[in-house]
């Protein structure tokens, strides 16, 4: 697809609260980036499913599954990036700084006629992502310098 020039995307900021839809309950909750990294993303990158690496704080950096779309909650204004790293943390981080490398596309937003599906549709992209950043073309960008920066602690 044309958007894929624009993949990789770096991009870091702060972890916000969500809109508390639950999505910890579920079993897989979403880091949601603050605003301003939400804005700054190309328009030319469609909503959608995506598979990349993140890292809390300078960390080690994880696999994730992300989902980029419009909040229904705010009528289709608010567009929301929310990254699901595919690693167990023993507590919530939120107030860090997030550091992200979208790398490659899953799926378009779609809805579900159950949270049932909606979970395994999630796990599904789990795989994907596992599956695609296991090629080295993708695992190269674990590795990228992106991730060593100091960053600004203005973020
Ligand atoms: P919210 O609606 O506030 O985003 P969530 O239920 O989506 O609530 O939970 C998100 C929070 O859970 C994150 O901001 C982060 O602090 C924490 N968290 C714990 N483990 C993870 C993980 N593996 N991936 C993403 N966020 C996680
Ligand atoms: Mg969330």
């Amino acid at each position: 697809m044309s958007f894929s020039s624009v993949l990789p995307y770096f991009c870091r900021g702060k972890v916000v609260h969500g809109f508390g839809r639950g999505s910890k309950e579920l079993g897989i909750p979403t880091a949601n980036l603050a605003k301003e990294v939400v804005d700054h993303i190309p328009k030319d990158i469609p909503t959608g499913i995506y598979h990349g690496w993140a890292s809390v704080d300078g960390g080690e950096v994880h696999k994730m599954v992300m989902s980029l779309g419009w909040n229904p909650f705010y009528k289709d204004k608010t567009k929301s990036m929310e990254p699901h790293l595919l690693h167990h943390f023993k507590e919530d981080f939120y107030g860090s700084t997030l550091s992200v490398c979208i790398v490659g596309y899953i799926r378009p937003e779609m809805s579900f006629n159950s949270v049932d599906e909606l979970i395994a549709a999630i796990h599904s992209d789990m795989e994907v992502a596992k599956r695609e950043l296991d090629k080295p073309e993708n695992r190269m960008y674990r590795d990228d310098n992106f991730f060593h920066e100091k960053t600004p602690s203005s973020l």
